[in-house]
């Protein structure tokens, strides 16, 4: 029997940490600092390694005339500001509605636009987009990515002037002006992709070199740019123009599936995509789809939904100082 009084979730909802706990635990601006100020400086919300004394103190909360709050140190009376030197700093946006971005950004499949967050937050489109941005830019961005290995499919694809993903993957230069888009993912594993100004063997070559181990297994298809692959790595490819697709091992579906996603969500999210602002977009699907499914399931412990658990690390992310 249900009881509506303590909801349980549903199996449709698993991978869904709802709105209606996001607001329990996280009710107002007061709730959200206290939350940046336990992650970076003090777990038990009293005790805290004091800069100044240079021992641990206990810190009560203090509030300045402005209405900006920060902990002070019982000794030395020594503030320390839970927001320093992190996105939120300085920010004339709530952090409450801060957290509700970042709840609103991991608890959707496909992302939402900076149009969705405006209506959803209330906010300004010039501030929502700048919360986009700058959350994309300073949490999703992955520039320090461990080297891909083992069984690594390689592709190219191309945004053409619509904006649009072409539906085939193929020759450089297929549109004038198409923006290149170059990827590799690891079977199983992590997706790298890369906005690039074209397709050519340097470029690609280059590309695979940089993120992807010597000696792994490489799949491609039968693009010039890829002849010299074999070079440095185990290389096999498809011969998509003679109608075949997959042959036992050798086929490129990962790295295909990865941009059916992001052509859907380009589509259905984002109707207009700039090149300057392609790789944050890029960026943001790699996120998503590098962090699918890293809550693994152990006996005895709930597992955390997906979207709660990309929410949960995009916090930790945020209460560190940015870059
Ligand atoms: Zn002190």
């Amino acid at each position: 029997m249900s009881n509506r009084k303590n909801p349980t979730r549903g199996t449709a909802s698993e991978s869904r940490f709802s709105v209606m706990e996001f607001m329990a635990e996280f009710p107002d601006d007061d709730a959200c600092l206290a939350h940046l100020w336990r992650t970076r400086y003090s777990p038990d919300g009293e005790h805290a390694l004091c800069p100044k004394c240079g021992v641990e103190r206990s810190f009560h909360k203090y509030s300045n005339g402005d209405g900006r709050q920060s902990w002070t140190c019982t000794h030395c009376g020594r503030h320390v500001h839970p927001t320093a030197g992190t996105i939120f700093h300085k920010s004339s946006t709530s952090l409450h509605l801060w957290y509700y971005a970042l709840f609103l950004i991991t608890s959707t499949r496909c992302g939402i636009s900076a149009k969705q967050l405006e209506r959803e937050l209330g906010v300004t489109y010039k501030t929502a987009w700048r919360m986009f941005n700058v959350i994309r830019n300073s949490l999703m961005a992955e520039p320090e990515i461990a080297p891909l290995e083992g069984k690594v499919e390689a592709d190219e694809t191309y945004f053409n002037r619509s904006n649009r993903l072409s539906n085939k993957t193929g020759k450089p230069g297929r549109s004038p002006g198409a923006r290149t888009v170059f990827g590799m993912v690891e079977r199983q594993g992590r997706v790298v992709v890369r906005h690039v100004p074209d397709a050519t063997a340097d470029v690609l070559s280059r590309e695979i070199d940089l993120h992807v181990l010597p000696a792994s297994m490489v799949f491609t298809d039968m693009h010039p740019s890829y002849q010299r692959t074999g070079w440095h790595y185990d290389h096999y490819r498809i011969n998509h123009s003679a109608g075949v697709y997959v042959d036992g091992d050798v086929h490129t579906q990962t790295i295909e599936g990865f941009w059916s996603t992001v052509k859907g969500g380009i589509r259905g999210v984002y109707h207009s995509v700039s090149a300057k602002w392609l790789q944050s977009y890029l960026d943001e699907y790699a996120w998503r789809y590098n962090h699918r499914e890293f809550t693994p399931r152990i006996r005895g412990v709930r597992r955390v939904p997906v979207g709660e658990a990309k929410f949960r690390l995009l916090l930790a992310l945020a209460a560190r100082p940015v870059r």
